[in-house]
């Protein structure tokens, strides 16, 4: 049995988080952390499940007060460092959905977890097709240098562009020489027509109310295109992803970025 503790309880990735720790039978959830409502239980917040499971407005205080293995962070970057540095200090395993740590962040992160020999998990997108759709992206990529990637995401999100998007890129740049695409001499006749460049691949970001999570892989050869396409059209579209990382955490000493290292 597993003791949880889920930060970003009222967020909207966060409430399905506590619906499947509640519905998990090896998961037990002992508190969540929320930036308001310390002190109160989950039953008596409005918009939480109704639970007699204790909220704390500090994560530090929680870890005192509950038993916790593993913490599911589902909040900022800027918290989310935090809440994994914490964590650490306390023994506790994260595994982490929160988009937006830069590079160093992620490297600092790796080292404090190799030193204390602690298991965690940051993966920018849970859900398993999307997993697939960045393997598949990579496996073209080698037939199919010239490529573009459209995502869409709701218009609460704060990073551009998505932890998926960037990763994708990533994993194509690890098969093909870097390439400029589009006309040598193309101009932007407005300020970022072209989007974002990475090692000369463009990435366009898509912010619209509607939206959940979307992405758009597109090849381009002679005579041909491929598109290669995830949409998640809900929430609990992630969750699968969450408890298997819960799971494979427990198993880890150093901290893995990406869920495609679990699922492999
Ligand atoms: P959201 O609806 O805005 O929820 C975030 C929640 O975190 C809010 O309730 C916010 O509280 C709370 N929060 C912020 N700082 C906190 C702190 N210090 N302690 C406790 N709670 C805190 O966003 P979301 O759609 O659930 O997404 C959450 C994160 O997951 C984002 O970084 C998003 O990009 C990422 N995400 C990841 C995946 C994946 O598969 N890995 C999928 C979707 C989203 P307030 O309401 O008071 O601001």
């Amino acid at each position: 049995m597993s003791n949880i503790v889920i930060a970003g309880p009222r967020g909207n990735m966060g409430k399905e988080a506590v619906k499947m720790a509640e519905s998990t039978n090896s998961f037990t959830l002992t508190a969540v952390v929320d930036r308001k409502n310390g002190g109160m239980l989950m039953k008596d917040v409005p918009g939480m499940e109704p639970l007699n499971i204790p909220v704390f407005e500090d994560l530090e205080e929680c870890l005192q007060r509950v038993e916790c293995d593993i913490l599911i962070d589902l909040t900022t970057p800027e918290h989310g460092k935090n809440h994994m540095l914490t964590a650490f200090d306390y023994g506790v395993r994260p595994v982490v959905g929160t988009t937006g740590f830069t590079d160093d962040d992620v490297h600092e992160l790796e080292r404090i977890a190799q030193e204390k020999k602690l298991g965690a998990i940051i993966a920018p997108n849970f859900a398993v097709g999307a997993i697939l759709m960045m393997k598949f992206s990579q496996m073209a990529a080698r037939y199919m240098p010239d490529v573009e990637i459209i995502e869409q995401h709701h218009d609460r999100k704060l990073d551009a562009p998505s932890g998926t998007a960037a990763k994708t890129a990533q994993l194509i740049s690890e098969v093909r020489e870097t390439k400029q695409q589009g006309h040598p001499e193309e101009t932007e006749q407005i300020t970022g027509a072209r989007g974002a460049d990475f090692e000369g691949l463009r990435i366009h970001s898509i912010r619209l109310p509607g939206l959940v999570a979307h992405q758009e892989v597109i090849f381009g050869g002679e005579g041909q295109t491929l598109k290669i396409r995830h949409d998640s059209m809900n929430r609990a579209s992630f969750m699968p992803g969450v408890k298997l990382a819960c799971e494979a955490v427990l198993n880890l000493d150093h901290l893995v970025y990406g869920l495609e290292h679990i699922i492999e």
